[in-house]
């Protein structure tokens, strides 16, 4: 069955002498591996098309055993991340995580416009690198369907307390009042650890914000630098626990923006 898609390519790999293995995020089928033959080739008609992070529209021959590029036209190249490193570190590390989460036959257009908007961001230099990473992460969680309950304490309902331990696996908030204290390494009685992250009443409001904001100003984050760093080692922790993996494109995105 011939399908014409639109998509994000992921990921590219090479194979064979001169060919490129594909991972497509697309709006119609999801997550898709594709063949793209002689994609390496500088005459190659998908030489553009099939670099790491574009987006565009894919002719592909869908069958049980393999998906086969037919034609490919590149819509956005993100060309801006080619000229800044630490950029294209954080890119790499998003459409690695968007890869993950994306599932084949089951498309999931509001995860993958997340990630264009970022990319896109990102790409023209409108936000700071981590600011990106902050959004894209936060809202993710929320897509995710594990977001949360940032609302106030869960034992006192209060909402106006400086600081809370958020426990990450059961997305609760709970203040020091109630008890609330660093759990993080301890075990339940059936083995499950602990992970928890102290957050300010701010930084709390902050990521209640980034999640509800309509997609026009999902970017604006609190001015303080404090708030922001700790946003952005907040989502990354309560994310990455959730994924149950690591990302060794996050840890080269972190090694790079720590020089
Ligand atoms: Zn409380």
């Amino acid at each position: 069955m011939v399908v014409s898609v639109e998509g994000l390519v992921c990921n590219a790999v090479n194979c064979g002498e001169s060919d490129k293995m594909l991972t497509l995020i697309t709006r119609q089928y999801g997550k898709m591996s594709v063949y793209c033959r002689g994609g390496r080739r500088i005459s190659s008609k998908f030489m553009t098309a099939s670099q790491k992070f574009s987006y565009g529209d894919y002719v592909i021959n869908k069958t049980d055993r393999l998906n086969i590029l037919q034609e490919a036209n590149a819509k956005i190249s993100f060309f801006g991340l080619q000229k800044d490193i630490r950029a294209a570190a954080l890119a790499d590390y998003m459409c690695e995580v968007l890869s993950d989460v994306s599932v084949e036959e089951e498309p999931d257009v509001q995860t993958l416009d997340l990630a264009l908007n970022c990319l896109y961001v990102l790409s023209e230099g409108r936000r700071e690198a981590d600011d990106v990473k902050t959004v894209f992460e936060w809202r993710l969680i929320e897509r995710l369907g594990v977001y949360p309950d940032l609302s106030g304490c869960h034992i006192c309902g209060k909402a106006d307390k400086p600081w809370y331990y958020l426990d990450v696996m059961n997305g609760e908030l709970t203040c020091r009042d109630c008890g609330g204290k660093d759990k993080s390494g301890k075990q339940e009685d059936d083995g499950t650890a602990h992970i928890t992250i102290l957050m300010s009443g701010a930084e709390v409001y902050a990521a209640n914000r980034v999640i509800s904001a309509e997609k026009s100003k999902m970017f604006s984050l609190p001015a303080d630098p404090g708030v922001k760093k700790r946003l952005c080692e907040a989502s990354e922790k309560y994310l990455i626990n959730h994924l149950e993996r690591s990302y060794k494109t996050l840890e080269f995105y972190k090694e790079i923006s720590s020089l």
